[in-house]
């Protein structure tokens, strides 16, 4: 049996892993396709201290995933289901298999908001995607357009602004959400325009994207904007699927820790963007891996 099954492989679940095995704990990260999470949807990470050559996050991912195998963290890939943490020993199945162990850390992190308008779903990897870094070559030399203000919107627009001609950045206020140093860069950036105060509508096309349509949250004017790809970063949901049923989660869906980061369920806890957290960064997300692995240790008496 486990001491620690660690479900998730982002910068939580890693340090999870690096603290827990550096522990004498026999622990295990479960990821579902490839360790990174969604830091390796970003083009640029240059806020992890002493990390300052700014590496995309795939390559951070790598480096977080190299350093925990290096002391022998055991990942396996696949996909988790039927978790149970009702009971003592916590239970579930991978591939087939079932797992159990003594406690579970949950660091499934989060995953794009939908805008829930017409068109989206048809569009979606036919014009419209939620990552600028996976599909921003498709719209090299060509126009693209991003929905939302905060630090997504304005790291992907800034992104796209060396592929494309034209980036279009909407956003329903007329004050951006992002850090000043995003928000002044795009701002600087001769190629990004702003449509501000305004939310999409509708996105357009048959079978591939046109354009969206627009409205302007002051004037009430709709208008359609041409565009050849559009970017949604409207901000994150927490990823609980797996276990929502069965522990206490805040009203806006995230999983309620204690300072320990232990869950509503002794035994079960949580790190990284899927808790309830002030801020969602891959430090802070590192930090709760590594609070997550202590107690996690202490809970299965790790000697
Ligand atoms: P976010 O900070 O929640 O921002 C979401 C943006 O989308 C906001 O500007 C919001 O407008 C807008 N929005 C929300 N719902 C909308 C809707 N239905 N229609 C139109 N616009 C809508 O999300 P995020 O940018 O994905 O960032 C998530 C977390 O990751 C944050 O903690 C962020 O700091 C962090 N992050 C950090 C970095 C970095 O440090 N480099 C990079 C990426 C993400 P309002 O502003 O009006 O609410």
């Amino acid at each position: 049996m486990l001491d620690i099954a660690i479900i998730g492989g982002g910068p939580a679940g890693l340090s999870a892993g690096l603290y827990a095995v550096r522990g004498g704990a026999n622990v295990r990260l479960y990821e579902e396709m490839f360790a990174g999470g969604q830091i390796v949807k970003t083009h640029r990470i240059d806020n992890y201290p002493g990390v300052s050559d700014g590496p995309d996050g795939y390559a951070l991912a790598a480096r977080f995933e190299e350093h925990a195998a290096q002391f022998g963290l055991s990942i396996a890939y696949g996909s988790v289901s039927d978790l149970d943490l009702s009971g003592d020993p916590k239970r579930f199945t991978f591939n087939g298999e079932t797992v159990e162990a003594k406690t579970v850390i949950l660091a499934t992190g989060a995953q794009p908001k939908t805008l829930g308008i017409a068109g989206e779903k048809e569009l979606t990897g036919h014009g419209v995607s939620y990552c600028a870094t996976c599909d921003g070559a498709f719209y090299k030399n060509r126009t693209a357009t991003v929905i939302g203000g905060g630090d997504t919107a304005i790291s992907d627009a800034l992104y796209l602004a060396k592929l494309c001609k034209q980036v279009y950045v909407v956003h329903r206020r007329d004050e951006l959400r992002a850090s000043a140093i995003l928000a002044n860069a795009a701002k600087a950036t001769e190629n990004i325009t702003f449509v501000w105060n305004s939310v999409p509508e509708a996105f357009l096309g048959e079978g591939k994207l046109s354009g969206v349509r627009l409205k302007n949250r002051v004037t009430g004017e709709v208008s359609d904007l041409a565009t050849d790809g559009v970017f949604v970063a409207v901000g994150i949901v927490p990823r609980t699927e797996l276990f929502r049923e069965q522990i206490a989660l805040a009203e806006n869906g995230s999983v309620m820790t204690d300072e320990h980061m232990e869950t509503s369920v002794a035994g079960v806890f949580a790190a990284g963007d899927v808790r309830n957290t002030p801020l969602r960064q891959v430090v802070t997300a590192c930090a709760d891996g590594a609070i997550a692995a202590t107690y996690a240790m202490e809970a299965a008496r790790v000697k």
